[in-house]
This record gives structure tokens, sequence and C-alpha cells, in this order.
């Protein structure tokens, strides 16, 4: 954040100050007042069940100066009509005012955008002062939020970018513009909301025309669909993939035993091997994202490859753990669309699984696919037979998997009501050898499956 008087942010966002306007901001803003820095700003929004505004002076007790809301708080209060708006204008503000020392990234994709912000703010962070989004905070809030972390001393300035209807990303780089655009892959997440992969692809195409002039466009050449996006920019063009003809390519991906990925990353002019502490050949993809998008911010390859080495598991994201009895269990109840499920249990198709161990597919529901919704659980199922000894589908939504899986000889498939039958279920029947992934969107909390296990 760079220091604002609440006169300045009154102006920028067009409100009225209540109380001392001379006070000023120092530190970022945030929604939940609990997390206030000394010196910053609190956004108060009237919820259904709770209205931010009485929590001011909680939020000044933990260290906030000031308050952006709609109604005057116990603190002094910059009013305005719409918080979130508010919100937005200041951070194109601020970073218009921080733009010339500052390299933005936006990063957008159906899958693996945390996992590939991740890494690049590792890559990034290794050089100079990065801040990047803090997990998923990707919406029209979160990314002006991240924007209002940045500060003089900020050089990278990382921004998770996700979608939910056309022109959401059109919206987010509309308060930045990138210098660079990375987009990972195009499919179904949130299909139900967007009707069509084609309505996706257009979504996700905004990111490379909002970027900046003779910014650089990082593009998958593994996904047509990406790779065709090239035509929304006259600025250069990077490509990262397993393609022959990308820019910065995977070369002999190989994966040990639990899955982590081996991989040698090859541009025209160098080459790095890696060795990345993450599970599933999805993550060298990513990985490969992460370093392109750095060498457009003038990262050497060497460097980024260095990064990778000491990557930080994120919760619950293929998150391995040996569990007491020696079964080896893959936590990834973080999130879950078809496309993640059938990357998940490709990983779980490619561990080494000994003498009589069985691999075990966990599923439960994926959530926001719409109509397609029993079409896309049945697809699954049928996937996870082919990749899996064991197919347990948990809870109602999740039982077209189940019956799809049920119709492949030699797949031992199971209906499990609910949480507490999953976890009894394996309870009962894990062995040493046997290796458990458990997968289902946020919603359905299978992380307590994973928990509940000893
Ligand atoms: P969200 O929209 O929820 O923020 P995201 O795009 O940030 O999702 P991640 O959280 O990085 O995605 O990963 C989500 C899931 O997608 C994980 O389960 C991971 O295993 C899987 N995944 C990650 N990268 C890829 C990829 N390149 N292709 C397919 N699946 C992937
Ligand atoms: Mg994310």
């Amino acid at each position: 954040m760079i220091p604002l008087s609440l006169h300045e942010i009154a102006a920028v966002v067009g409100g009225t100050v209540e109380g001392d306007g001379a006070v000023t901001v120092t530190a970022p803003a945030v929604l939940d007042g609990r997390r206030a820095e000394p010196g910053g700003l609190f956004v108060a929004f009237a919820g259904e069940h709770t209205d931010g505004h009485d929590h001011a002076g909680q939020a000044g007790l933990t260290g906030a100066v000031a308050v952006l809301g709609s109604r005057p708080t116990a603190l002094p209060t910059v009013v305005v009509e719409d918080a979130q708006a508010a919100v937005q204008a200041l951070a194109a503000h601020v970073t218009a005012r921080l733009r010339d020392g500052l390299t933005v990234v936006g990063l957008t994709g159906s899958q693996g955008k945390t996992g590939t912000k991740d890494l690049l703010a590792a890559m990034l962070s290794s050089t100079a002062a990065t801040t990047a989004t803090h997990g998923s905070l990707n919406n029209e809030l979160g990314v002006p939020l991240t924007m209002l972390r940045a500060d003089p001393a900020t050089r990278y300035l990382v921004l998770e970018m996700g979608a939910r209807h056309i022109g959401d990303i059109a919206a987010l780089t509309g308060l930045v513009a990138p210098d660079i655009a990375v987009v990972l892959n195009v499919g179904q997440a949130h299909l139900g909301e967007f009707g069509s992969r084609a309505a996706i692809a257009r979504t996700k195409g905004e990111l490379v025309r909002g970027l900046a002039p003779g910014g650089t466009a990082v593009l998958n050449a593994d996904d047509p669909r990406v790779v065709a996006m090239r035509s929304f920019t006259d600025g250069p063009v990077l490509t990262f993939g397993r393609a022959e003809h990308a820019d910065v390519r995977v070369l002999d991906l190989t994966l040990d035993r639990l899955g982590r990925p081996f991989f040698t990353l090859r541009t025209a002019a160098a080459a790095a091997a890696v060795a990345l502490p993450l599970v599933g050949a999805h993550q060298a993809l990513n990985a490969s994202a992460a370093a392109t998008a750095a060498l457009a911010a003038g990262v050497p390859l060497d460097v980024s490859a260095a990064a990778l080495a000491t990557a930080a598991l994120s919760k619950w994201r293929m998150e391995p753990r040996e569990l007491a009895n020696g079964t080896t269990l893959l936590n990834d109840s973080y999130n879950a669309n078809p496309d993640s499920t059938r990357a998940t249990l490709d990983a779980l198709d490619a561990l080494a699984v000994t003498e009589g161990g069985r691999r075990i597919a966990v599923l439960g529901e994926m959530r926001e696919l719409g109509d397609e919704s029993e079409a896309q659980h049945r697809a699954i199922g049928e996937y996870a037979s082919s990749r899996a000894d064991v197919v347990a589908a948990v809870g109602e939504a999740a039982r077209p998997i189940a019956d799809a899986a049920a119709t492949r000889p030699g797949t031992l498939v199971l209906t499990l009501a609910d949480n507490a039958a999953a976890v009894d279920w394996l309870r009962d029947h894990l062995t040493a050898a046997d290796v458990v992934l458990v997968k289902a969107s946020r919603s359905a909390h299978l992380d307590e499956v994973a928990a509940a296990l000893p």
C-alpha cells in the first residue's frame, strides 16, 4: 500500500469523509477486521447475516485506522455508495502510481491457476520483491485487494484472475493492464455458468486482449483453444508445454513412486533439469507455464528451475500423507471439476503401487456443472474405472460416478452415503500397499474424510 490520507482516498473513489480526513492509511485493505494490520483500511460490507460496519471498533483494536464503507462507523470512514467499486477504483489508482517500477502478471485458466501462481511467485521473489494473490482470491474483490498490497518496493505483481462470466476478466484487466498474460487451459470449470466451452475460451482470451501495449502473452502450446489466442495480440507471444514447437518445452517427463514429476525444461538458449516436490504430471505443465512467465519478466531459466526445487505444497492439493497403517493418502479435497479430476486420476494411475496394493479413488460431488452435472459425473465414473481398482462415490450427487464405474468389470465400486460412511469403509479395508486419492468440490468437505483417517 502507498500511504494515502482519507481525503485523498475519498477524492479517488468519489466518497465523503466522516471523521478525521487527515488520517493516513499505510497498510493494506482487508475485508475481515480481525485481520487488519496496523495502519490498515477495513472495507465494510453489509452482509446478509452481519454488517461489517458494526465491527469497525473491533477492526480498530486490531490496527485498522480507517473504514471504507457505505455509512459512518466508529472509525474515520470514507463513505461511498458502492464499496466494491470503490476498492476497485482505489486499487487502479494505487497501481497506476506504482506502474513504472512494476511488472504485472495476470494469470488465468480453468485449472492450475493457484498452483502456477505459487510457482511463479516463488521464482520471481527469488530475484526481487513480489506481491502475489494469497490463496485463490481471484475475483472482482480479491484482485483489487491484492493490488492494494503492492508498495513502492514491489517489482512484480502476480494476479490470479478467475472468471464465472463473460466480461469478468476484462473487468479485471480494466483495473490494471498486465505486462504478461498467462493462459493455462480452457477446460470445463464453471461450465454451468458459462454455457459452453467457446464462451469459456472467449473469457480467458480477455486476458490476452487486455495486455498492456507491447505486453507478452504466455500461452499453452498443448491446448488449441489457448494457442488460438495468439491472434488477440500484436505483441510478443511465448508458448509452453510438451509440444515440439513450444518456446519452453517439457521434455523427458517421468514420475517417481509418489507421482512427483522429474523433467527437463528447454528453451532455444538453455535447459534445466527439474525435480518438482509436487504430485502429478500436470504440475510439470504448470511449472513450465510459470518458468515461461518468469522468462518474459526477465528471470533466466536456471533461476526459475532452482526455485522449483523448493516449491511448497498447498493445503489439500495432492497432499501426500502416510497413514498409520502404511497406506499412502493423496488428499486433493481442495476443489474438483471434471478436468482436474481426470488429471488427478491420471496421477493416481501413474503411481507405482506395490504387490497387492490397490489404487482407490474416493470421489465426491463436483459442483457448479449445471445441466451437465449428471453426465459429467457419469463420464468421470467411466474414467475412474479405467484408472483405479476401487472407485468409491461419496454422497447422493456422486452416485452417477458409481453407476457408470460399475459397468466396467474388474473394478470394485462402492456407493457411500456420506463422509462418515466413507471413513468407516476406509478404516476397515485399507492395507499398507494401497494408495487412496480423495477428491471432490470444496463444499463436499472430503477433507474431513482425509482428516478422520489415523
Ligand atoms: P480455482 O478456480 O478453484 O481457483 P485454480 O485454477 O486455482 O482453481 P488449482 O487450485 O491450482 O486451480 O488446482 C485445482 C485442481 O486442478 C487441483 O486439483 C489440481 O490437481 C488440478 N490441476 C492443477 N493444474 C492442472 C492442469 N494444468 N491441468 C489439469 N488439472 C490441473
Ligand atoms: Mg485458485
